[in-house]
């Protein structure tokens, strides 16, 4: 049973309540104006079928239908055909017809707009014309005083019901809107909190080396542009196996994150902090001159080299080795500028660690 209820097509619902409460609202209209035009047996018979019974027939065959939308327009279609035919063979009794277009027009124009309401003339015509073909036309249009009321009331309470639909669908589709509203924030912002995360390091927090690649590419093509330059600093902790080995893997954490916190601190503006590696970092810095970046560099060993990290009570230091290289002096794209650096610091290694090596000066020595 829930099953077939949530398959059912809100459409076919909806026509369901609004035809079968129309119809019922139409059998004391068709009572009075029977008695009025003192119809006979057959014509209360037919009443019955076609305003009581009718509307559940057409309801269970769209409701059976493989299509129930389409199946459900065909039963807008025949239900006007069919009230086309009742209004002929009555004569056109004016109120009723009055009555009976309308709401049927409101049933197809909330489906079609417009074309709902030619598609009403149409078909009610088409009854209208196979009245005419079977037995010809003949015009009654009055109703008694009864019927006219009864025919206002009707209208009146189907339009009442439409309203009211409109009101409750309305109050629904704000409220929809609204959550649709607050779930799109909802994932807006988680989208902005994954592309955040996606960039960073855990451990250190600075930017990591997948969103350096996008970084770097990013702003050698501005400094290109501006004709300005940009320095690649490489640097690693000197001698921090032995951290590790002494004091344990999480102590080695916390230099890496000491070390991530003084980079930080001492990057401005325009500069991008990154874990390159392990225990290597890489600092960008963007319309630098070199002299400024060599001051800036010795200004970081210096305040590392006094630095003491304490690690469960015990005072751990070491040093950093730096390798710099720039653009446009050593190269002009991400990776040759990456290897220039990375060959750098390999030579501060060798020059004892605690220092930095410029690349420019890579070629100085291999000159001489
Ligand atoms: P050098 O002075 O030549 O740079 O020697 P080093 O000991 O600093 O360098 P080496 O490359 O021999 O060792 C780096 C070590 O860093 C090896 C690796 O286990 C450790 N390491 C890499 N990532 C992490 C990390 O996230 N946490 C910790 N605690 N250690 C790490
Ligand atoms: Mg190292
Ligand atoms: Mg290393």
């Amino acid at each position: 049973m829930r099953e077939a209820e949530t398959r059912e097509h809100w459409v076919v619902r909806l026509n369901r309540r609004n035809r079968t409460a129309f119809f019922a609202l139409m059998i004391p209209v068709l009572g009075t104006h029977f008695v009025f035009i003192q119809a006979g047996p057959l014509q209360w018979i037919l009443l019955g079928l076609q305003f009581l019974l009718y509307p559940q027939l057409v309801y269970w065959r769209a409701r059976r239908s493989a299509d129930p939308l389409r199946a459900e327009m065909q039963n807008l279609l025949v239900d006007d055909v069919l009230l086309g035919i009742w209004v002929a063979s009555w004569g056109f009794p004016l109120w009723i017809a009055f009555i009976l277009f309308i709401s049927t027009c409101l049933n197809l124009m909330i489906f079609h707009g417009r074309r709902g309401l030619s598609k009403v003339v149409l078909a009610m015509l088409a009854g209208v014309l196979i009245v005419a073909l079977a037995s010809g036309l003949r015009f009654r249009p009055d109703t008694s005083p009864l019927t006219t009321g009864l025919c206002m009331l009707a209208l009146a309470l189907y339009l009442f019901m439409f309203a009211d639909d409109a009101y409750t669908r309305g109050v629904a589709l704000r409220q929809s809107r609204k959550q649709l509203g607050i779930r799109v924030e909802e994932i807006t912002s988680l989208q902005a909190q994954l592309q955040e995360q996606a960039s960073r390091d855990p451990l250190t927090g600075l930017f990591n080396r997948r969103h350096l690649d996008n970084l770097l590419a990013q702003e050698l093509a501005e400094c290109r542009e501006m004709g300005a330059e940009l320095a690649l600093v490489m640097i690693d902790i000197d001698r921090f196996k032995a951290i590790n080995d002494n004091f344990g893997h999480l102590a080695g954490d916390k230099m890496i994150r000491a070390v991530a916190a003084l980079l930080l601190r001492h990057a401005q503006e325009a500069d991008l902090a990154c874990r390159f590696g392990g225990e290597e970092f890489l600092l960008i810095m963007p319309r630098t001159p070199p002299s400024v970046v060599l001051q800036r560099s010795e200004a970081l060993r210096k305040e590392f080299e006094a630095m003491r990290v304490t690690f469960e009570g015990h005072d751990m230091r070491t040093t950093l080795s730096f390798g710099i290289a720039g653009f446009p002096d050593h190269g002009s794209e991400p990776t040759p500028l990456l290897q220039m650096a990375d060959k750098a610091l390999y030579v501060a290694k060798l020059q004892g660690r605690n220092c930095i090596v410029d690349a420019g000066r890579l070629a100085e020595t291999a000159d001489a």
